[in-house]
């Protein structure tokens, strides 16, 4: 068949476009069956009903589309959008994982030059830029899954390149809610597998460090995700209660003030212990976190998700106490100034918190009028900067959509 032409419209390819702006599944479907409907057809400007579906963001509309053959990197459009940019620009996640798992690419430019990543920073859909810059792709794991030159077995075991996946494309860094990733998992809860996992996990390090463009950020994510899963690893051969052991010491609050200090320190030596020292990443990152009492702000773990992720601690949205979940909307009913995402979460810490509930209680109104919400906000500023840096050093897009918070 012939490349479609712009604005080439069969009447059914222009009842298909107006079906996907209505959101029309079953109607979609239908006209998709036919014969002169092209999933790949293209209107006056240049955009295929991929666009249109991942602009209007019409989730399940996409999903068919991409079942039906739609072109994911096509950018035949006027100003040279992909379908990942609209999805960018649309705010939805879900979409925007779902064109990244097509085989989208992030490296495609507009017709000014720029990413889907800075385009969605650019009119500040904070959470689709996360998603663009921590997509890591199955492929580039599932290589692990196969014998290299002369290996008798792969480094890898296959059915471990699921679960290991998962916890490489989370946006919460939250050690517990890693844990918890582990957990969830029993082909994770084995000594054996989590030694070749952490492995897995240098190497790729080692891989985004010597590659061409080289990626300090994905570079540190690996090498986190090794440090944590190398904790997993230590618990579960010295602890009778394994893992359920790692979660409470990273949970357990100092008695002074209920900060989590193991959990601080921890992730501190997680930096410390980045294998690459020239990384100017790693050297902002100390420089950030070392002259910070333990106890005060910024945390580690609130600079390393800044620098990772480019996700702003005090966005507007509660956090769960527990696992770092966004969105937390259950509040412990004594104190009233905890916030947890699931009972599982308030269960699972209030063995610590209990020691601080009754002093949250009788500082009552005192607390509300220093929400956590604006601590964050003095703690973060003084490390924005150096996320711009470390951002400039590779495509800088991060920074682009923390200047817009702070303008
Ligand atoms: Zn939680
Ligand atoms: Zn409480």
């Amino acid at each position: 068949m012939a490349a479609p032409k712009k604005g080439d419209l069969s009447a059914s390819e222009r009842e298909i476009l107006q079906v996907i702006a209505a959101g029309n599944v079953q109607q979609a479907s239908k006209l998709l069956a036919n014969n002169d409907v092209r999933v790949n057809c293209l209107d006056e400007y240049g955009m295929t009903p991929l666009m249109h579906a991942a602009y209007k963001g019409k989730a399940d509309m996409c999903r068919l589309l991409l079942q039906h053959g739609a072109d994911v990197n096509c950018n035949q459009h006027e100003y040279g959008y992909t379908a990942l940019m609209f999805a960018g620009l649309s705010g939805k996640t879900d979409i925007t994982t779902m064109m990244l798992d097509a085989g989208a690419e992030t490296d495609l430019v507009n017709s000014v030059g720029r990413t889907a990543a800075q385009m969605a920073a650019f009119v500040g859909q904070h959470d689709c830029v996360t998603v663009i810059n921590n997509f890591f792709s199955r492929a580039r794991l599932e290589y692990y899954t196969r014998p290299q030159g002369l290996e008798r077995e792969p480094k890898l075991p296959p059915k471990l390149a699921g679960p290991l996946h998962k916890i490489i494309m989370t946006t919460n860094l939250n050690p517990v809610k890693m844990v918890m990733l582990v957990k969830e998992n029993p082909l994770l809860v084995d000594v054996a597998a989590l030694e070749k996992c952490y492995r897995v996990m240098d190497l790729l390090c080692e891989q985004c460090v010597k590659q061409q463009d080289m990626n300090e950020v994905l570079a540190m994510k690996m090498h986190y995700i090794s440090c944590v899963l190398q904790k997993c690893l230590t618990f579960l051969q010295e602890r009778d209660d394994k893992l359920d052991a790692l979660v409470k010491s990273l949970l357990k609050g100092r008695d002074s003030d209920g900060f989590p200090q193991y959990q601080e320190k921890f992730i501190r030596d997680c930096i410390r212990k980045f294998p690459y020292c020239d990384a100017t990443l790693l050297q902002q990152l100390v420089k950030s976190i070392a002259p910070v009492e333990i106890g005060n702000d910024p945390t580690a773990f609130s600079v390393l998700t800044q620098a990772l992720t480019g996700q702003m601690a005090f966005v507007d949205a509660d956090y769960c106490a527990t696992c770092g979940e966004r969105g937390a909307e259950k509040r412990c009913s004594l104190c009233k100034t905890v916030t947890y995402c699931s009972l599982t979460c308030q269960r699972l810490h209030w063995f610590t918190h209990k020691k601080m509930c009754r002093s949250s209680q009788e500082q009552g109104s005192k607390q509300e009028t220093h929400t956590p919400r604006l601590k964050e906000l003095q703690g973060t500023h003084h490390v924005i900067h150096f996320i711009c840096a470390a951002w400039l050093h590779h495509r800088a897009i991060h920074c682009w959509g923390t200047y817009q918070l702070l303008l």
